[in-house]
């Protein structure tokens, strides 16, 4: 039987994960020091934001008490549902999931989505308790609801302070016994599944893998199943803290694979890879790609860093392979890429990401979801753009998609909940009490209102206690027009929008509004518009700047003049010349603030 026991870890937000995969690794002494916290979040952004963005693995090999020795290979993931989809890849490199549950908090909606998942991908669960150093557990009544609400028996759930170490050396001494092994075909010819990515500005394209048959070492002569193209392998190894290169990988095992794989477009997450020597090895069936809800055009402000741009988007994908991309130009950006994602954080990091890791500067338009237009001639189209939709007298009828949303909340902020989903265009369609303390409420909400910045809203309404949880319904007729938005009388198409209609001179007044302070003043008078069909709904002048003005700047004092100019620089990075009006990035992304303010009144 092998020694080998590959698991992941899943859990709603904030319950502890990170934290118990801190504990584990020290405890096992893979890392030393306590002052060590949340290894595993090793992306800058993920440290300074406190959340995990990406599935992280490690190896950790553990001495049982009696004397036995295993391989534990441990998949951290990240909890918000932006990141479902590296939550779900995972699982189907591992044999079991640990579905920790704060025991003050009780079962979440992120709780009910991740043990589903693990469902879906046929791993044993093993509930764990976390947080039993607190006051308020309620351990008894967490136990309930993970049987009542997901099912899962809870006789045996082990209980841990992830925080100060309680239970988790039974948990170690208990998890041989809890996770199956893999099986170890080794002999059989290879099979392994890419279940994710990434970039190595030294080794090129390193695929991590799990290998369900056969055994892999350098020299090999691979082929990755989908495309038939054959590579030889450079090296393997695991992932310890860093990439440790070893002499093979065997059947049951989770690793890295490197081999000259010159264009980063041939490597698929999800793909299987298989032996160039027995090309008829059926494919490990894949995990389902996932459809992106909200969608954003980027350019490069420098219109010569377009390939730079491309190569940056190409290597990022490896990572976060749930993104999709197509070219796109914009009249006033000129040629950029229309970009998927599964939601706002995804967007938020995805970008950040370009500006970090590849160190290039872009505009972003504002996101928007995909709408379907039926046209009067019958025809259907999918828009991802709202600057391509069709005129006013083409369009028959326009859908938009809906979510159907769960929201579990205490009984106390149910009212609150309710008004919040109801003025963003929310339909209830039913309510649950899992637990005398709190209610579930079922809605349907348009993906447009959801995106913005209902989850934080929601947090906001219920004091923190809300969780939510999504999933994509359909797409419903709405009454929806198409805003334009026109700069010194040019029509800015990034800058269009789609709206109800019963909103839309109210936030195109807004809206407009914002972007007279967004805009720089300059010699002349810039007239700012929001019009739609043609008609103008909304208007505000920029006035020209007084020569006085300049001359204040540009005087007298030499270090000012230097920091004014440092400031004027530094601006002038995110901003693009639109006509002869610069437009800095922010205004293309306004529209969001102005929905945001719109419901911090109400
Ligand atoms: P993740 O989002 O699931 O990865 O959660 P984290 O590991 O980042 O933990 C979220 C917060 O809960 C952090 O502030 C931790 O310090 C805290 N936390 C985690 N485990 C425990 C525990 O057992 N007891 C207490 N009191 N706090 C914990
Ligand atoms: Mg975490």
């Amino acid at each position: 039987m092998s020694n080998i026991r590959n698991f992941s870890i899943i859990a709603h937000i904030d319950h502890g994960k990170s934290t118990l995969a801190d504990r584990i690794l020290e405890m096992t002494g893979v890392i030393h020091s306590k002052n060590n916290e949340q290894v595993l979040d090793s992306m800058e952004l993920e440290k300074e934001r406190g959340i995990t963005i990406k599935a992280t693995t490690i190896r950790i090999p553990f001495k049982a008490s009696d004397g036995r020795e295993y391989i534990f290979n441990l998949i951290d993931t990240p909890g918000h549902v932006d990141f479902n989809y590296e939550v779900s890849r995972s699982l189907y490199a591992c044999e079991a999931a640990l579905l920790l549950v704060d025991v003050s908090q009780g079962v979440e909606a992120q709780t009910v989505a991740n043990a589903y998942l693990a469902v879906d991908a046929n791993l044993e669960i093993i509930p764990v308790l976390n947080k039993i150093d607190l006051p308020h557990a309620m351990v008894d009544d967490t136990k309930m609801q993970i049987e009542d609400m997901l099912g899962i028996l809870t006789d045996n759930a082990l209980k841990v302070s992830a925080k100060d170490g309680t239970g988790v050396p039974e948990l170690l001494e208990a998890l041989p016994d809890l996770i199956p092994p893999p099986s170890t075909n080794t002999d059989k010819p290879l099979k392994a599944l890419i279940f994710d990515s990434h970039y190595d500005t030294y080794r090129g394209t390193i695929c991590h893998i799990r290998i369900f048959d056969g055994s892999l070492k350098q020299g090999d002569k691979i082929q990755v199943k989908s495309t038939g193209k054959q590579y030889e392998v450079e090296e393997v190894g695991y992932f310890g803290i860093r990439m440790e290169k070893s002499n093979n990988l065997e059947a049951g095992e989770v690793g890295y694979l490197c081999a000259v794989i010159r264009d980063v477009k041939d490597i698929h997450v999800g793909d299987t890879i298989i032996s160039a020597d027995h090309p008829n090895t059926d494919a490990i069936p894949g995990f389902k790609k996932m459809k992106p809800m909200v969608f954003c055009g980027i350019y490069p402000i420098n219109t010569n860093d377009y390939d730079k741009l491309l190569k940056s988007i190409n290597k990022l994908e490896l990572n976060d392979s749930s993104i999709t991309f197509e070219k796109e130009s914009s009249a006033a950006l000129g040629h950029g890429f229309r970009i998927g994602f599964l939601g706002m954080l995804h967007m938020e990091i995805f970008l950040e990401r370009i500006r970090r890791e590849f160190d290039q500067e872009l505009i972003a338009t504002m996101p928007s979801v995909a709408y379907k237009v039926i046209r009067t001639d019958g025809e259907e189209l999918n828009i991802e753009n709202p600057s391509k939709f069709p005129t006013v007298q083409e369009i028959d009828h326009i859908k938009e998609p809906i979510v159907r949303t769960k929201i579990i909340v205490p009984s106390d902020y149910v009212g609150s909940c309710m008004e919040l989903a109801n003025s963003k265009r929310g339909k209830l369609v039913d309510m649950e009490y899992p637990d005398d303390r709190r209610t579930t409420l079922i809605y349907d909400l348009p993906l447009a209102e959801m995106i913005i910045d209902f989850y934080d809203k929601l947090k906001t309404v219920s004091r923190g206690y809300a969780s939510l949880d999504y999933d994509f319904k359909g797409f419903e007729k709405g009454d929806l027009v198409k805003v334009d938005i026109l700069v010194n009388s040019d029509q800015v198409d990034a800058l269009s929008y789609i709206s109800e209609r019963e909103s839309a001179v109210t936030k195109a007044r807004k809206l407009v509004h914002r972007l007279l302070k967004l805009i720089p003043r300059q010699q002349f008078k810039i007239p700012l518009q929001g019009a739609i069909n043609g008609k103008i709904i909304a208007r505000e002048d920029i006035s020209p700047v007084r020569k006085d003005v300049l001359a204040k700047c540009y005087g007298g004092d030499v270090t000012r003049k230097k920091k004014l100019l440092e400031k004027q620089k530094k601006g002038k990075k995110r901003m693009k010349m639109i006509g002869s009006v610069e437009v800095p990035q922010e205004a293309f992304l306004s529209l969001l603030q102005v929905q945001g303010d719109d419901n911090k009144k109400k």
